[in-house]
Formats: structure tokens, sequence, C-alpha cells
């Protein structure tokens, strides 16, 4: 049997990190199988999909690399399709048409209520189908009224749900457009999937599907529901918890390798590894280990996973993402330094490419402005004389490397008596702007002799016009 699997977003928002762990365990779990991942849209409620939303989606999955190998299906592309069953359901005698009006249902609950009983429709439309006047039918799915359903979950277990508290559901609205429960039926089914792994907010829609899947002498799937998400304070992951977007993560400078291995720990865990790598998840991955409670998301970690691997993955690899975050600060960096080079220097020291970023600057530009206690400090009249003492060393080197460099910044705080910081400070200030960068020796021989001279030439200058004012 070849595991086929799916992820079935609805496309009334972006990516969020829900959805995207939905789809990383189904993802996982088709690949450890050798077996087929499959996009489906579920875009049949018109008033809240948008063209938008399914762009977003598409991006989350490509940013997180998580590559499907049938889709994107769309469901609204699939009304014949769902039409026909539907046809099927009503010849057969498992579903039929409902004339009761919105009162009619409304003083149906009501009298329910008062009887402090569940409300639910009481099948009155089963047996009298007789049309009324006027009224456009919806059509509802004969419910078994006896017995029960039991689902066969690999995280939660066998769960066992009573016929008798399921009414007949609506699988067709009155304009004739079918509804959730019905398409993911029928979906499911075309699609030849073998498991339904999704959050187990869908778990009370399941035996209602169980009976939809019967009654179309088709096999029923495996079943899957994965644990809802909690934020940092114990409630359900929401907007409020700050970032929820998968593409949120990319802007805050997370790699998608370190958002994939924190989203497979929420939820499931091999012994107590936290730190897989993708091929590792493959192997190690079982929906069996999955958790039945709930998973907390803890924003701690997640950074200190994105920063091991900022530390352990391959400079060119962290420079083909920082370079779309250089973009962001308007910073081309072909302009200078190859990025790949900048990353070695800086990933010892940058939790996110945000912050790896904005720290890489002046490799690309000129510095603009100086760092205010920074320049007070460094930049003075006293320091001036530093510099230029180090602009004739400077450039009085044959070759241009770290040691040399290195070998100067030493000989000139002997020369002038002073701690060797007396004289790499000033030099930082002027190159970065500001006093924390990597080693100095090799910022300056990555920046290169011209920008190193012109941005020492630039302090002296500005200490010049300080003085004059
Ligand atoms: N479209 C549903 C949702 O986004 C998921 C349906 C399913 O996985 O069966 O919540």
């Amino acid at each position: 049997m070849t595991i086929r699997t799916r992820f079935a977003p609805s496309p009334t928002g972006y990516l969020h990190v829900g959805g995207a762990r939905t789809a990383l365990f189904s993802w996982l779990y088709a690949r450890k199988h050798g077996g087929q991942f499959i996009l489906r849209i579920e875009d049949t409620d018109l008033e809240r999909s948008t063209a938008e939303s399914v762009d977003a989606i598409l991006e989350g999955m490509t940013w997180l690399g998580l590559e499907y190998d049938e889709g994107p299906f769309y469901q609204t592309r699939r009304f014949d399709r769902y039409k026909e069953v539907i046809t099927k359901l009503l010849e057969q005698g498992d579903a039929y048409h409902c004339y009761c009006s919105k009162q009619e249902l409304e003083d149906m609950r009501e009298q329910q209520r008062a009887n402090k009983n569940k409300p639910r429709y009481d099948g009155r439309c089963r047996h009298a189908t007789t049309p009324k006047e006027g009224v456009e039918p919806i059509i509802r799915f004969k419910n078994p009224t006896e017995g029960s359903v039991l689902v066969r979950d690999v995280v939660k277990g066998n769960v066992e749900f009573q016929n008798s508290e399921l009414d007949d559901l609506v699988i067709a609205r009155a304009d004739g457009s079918p509804t959730y429960n019905l398409t993911v039926v029928v979906d499911d089914l075309d699609m030849a999937l073998t498991h339904v792994i999704r959050g187990d907010d869908h778990l009370n829609n399941t035996p209602r599907q169980v009976n939809i899947f019967k009654a179309l002498g088709a096999d029923v799937p495996v079943f899957g529901h994965l644990p809802m998400i909690l934020g940092d304070d114990g409630a359900r992951l929401s907007k409020r918890h700050g970032a929820v977007s998968v593409m949120s993560y990319r802007d805050e400078g997370y790699l998608p390798e370190a958002l994939l291995n924190y989203l497979v720990r929420l939820g499931w865990s091999h012994g107590d590894q936290e730190l897989f790598t993708i091929d590792e998840m493959i192997t190690l991955f079982d929906l069996t280990d999955v958790n039945k409670s709930a998973a907390a998301f803890n924003t701690d970690k997640l950074i200190w996973i994105n920063q091991h691997y900022i530390k352990t993955s391959t400079p060119e690899h962290i420079a083909r993402h920082l370079s779309w975050h250089m973009g962001q600060l308007d910073i081309d960096p072909t302009t200078g330094p190859e990025l790949s080079k900048v990353v070695a220097l800086q990933q010892e020291r940058a939790k996110t490419l945000v912050e790896m970023a904005a720290n890489s600057h002046y490799f690309y530009k000129d510095v603009e402005e100086y760092d205010a206690k920074a320049a007070k400090k460094n930049l003075t009249v006293v320091t001036s004389h530093i510099l230029e003492d180090m602009y004739g060393r400077l450039a009085a080197l044959p070759e241009w490397l770290a040691e040399p460099i290195h070998a100067h910044i030493k000989e000139c705080s002997l020369d002038r008596g002073v701690g060797m910081g007396k004289v790499a400070q000033p030099i930082r200030v002027a190159v970065t702007g500001n006093t924390i960068s990597p080693p100095l020796d090799s910022t300056l021989e990555l920046l290169g002799s011209e920008r190193t001279l012109a941005a020492i030439r630039s302090a002296i200058v500005w200490i010049k016009d300080q003085d004059l004012d």
C-alpha cells in the first residue's frame, strides 16, 4: 500500500503555525514511507476564501520546503463531482431533501432546549419530503440512527461515537453548494488518501465523515488528530501571541529548517532529542509518537534552535537566506565582499538573520552615522592622532590580510604606549559605526583596504568638523 497524506487548508488567512505543523506531520509521514503528499485548497467558502490567502499558503509551503507531489487541488473546481456524489447518495436513499424553514428549525431547537435536550435536527423530513412551494430544499445525509462509529485514530487511540448523538447533517445548501463534511470525504476518497492527518478540532466531524465513507461503500482512511498548540501563557495559540504567520518568522530572521525543527517538537518527541535535521525527522517521525495532549509554544526555544542552525549551517546556505534580509534593508550584497564570507564572520554572534543583516551593513554601505555613545568615547581629538597613525601604517601594507593588520594594530599600541583597545576601538567605530563587530583584523581584511582607509579618513574629517563646531 502506498501511503498518501494531504494538507487541506482553507484559504481564509495566511499559513499559520498550527497549519504548518499539520502540513509538516503529513509531509513527514508520507516521506518516511516513500508515499505521496497532496496539497488541497478547501476554498468552498466563497465569502471567506481569498486569492491572497491561497498565495500566502503556497508561499509558506515553498519557504518551508514542504514540497507536494500532487496539487494544489482546488475544491471550487470540483463542484460537478460533488454534485454527482450528492445525487448518488439521494438515489441510493442515503440522503434526502429537507424543506424545513429557518423558523421551523429555530422552533425545533428552542423546544429541545426547553426540554433540556441537546439541540439537533430531528429528522422530520427523512420520510415525508413533500416539496414546499417556493422553498429550495437543502440536502441532508441520512445518518444511521443506531449503533456507533469507531474512529481509528493513530494519535488519540480508538474513539467511539454513538450514532444517536449525531444528527442528519446538511451536505448541500439551498443553492446547491456542497458543505465541508461532504467535500472532504469525496476528496479524501477520490484522492485515494490512506491517512488523514489534521488538527483535533476536526475530531468531532470525523464520525460523520466515516458514515459518509461507508454509505459510499469506500474504505475509511486512518486518522491522526493532532493536539492543539497553546501559547506561552497556556491559552490556545492565536494572533495575540505575536508571530503566528509562517512568513512572519522569515521576516523576523528565522531559518526555515529552524522553524521546521521547532514545529516537529510541538506534540512529537523522540527521547529528549531537541535538534533534528530534516533527514532525521523523516527517519524518526512516527504518528504513534505524537502526544495526545496539547503542545505549548515556547519562543525562547525557537530562538535557541535558530541560533544553533545559524552557527552550524554552511555560510553559503545562510547567505542565500541572508541575501533577502539585506534586500529588506536596501542593501545590495553584490556591492561588497561575498556574502558567505560575511556570514562566516558573523555566524557565531547572531541569533537571527535580521540581527545579522543589521550588523553587516557596513560591508556594503559607507557608515552614514556613528552611534552617538560610541563616537563620543572613541572619535575624539586624541584618537584622531591614532587614526592618522594607523591610516599611514595600513596604507603602507603590502598585503591586506588579517595577520599583518593585527600586527600593525599591536605595533601602534606599543609605540604609543596604549592598550590595543585604544587603537582598535576608534578604527572599529570608524568602519562599522559602532563598538561591536567580529574581530577587527578579519573585519578589515574582508572590508578591503580601499573601504577601510576611506572610512578612517571620514572619521578623521568628522572629528575635525566636530572640533570646529
Ligand atoms: N479545511 C480544513 C481546515 O482548514 C481542514 C480539513 C481537513 O483537514 O479535513 O481547517
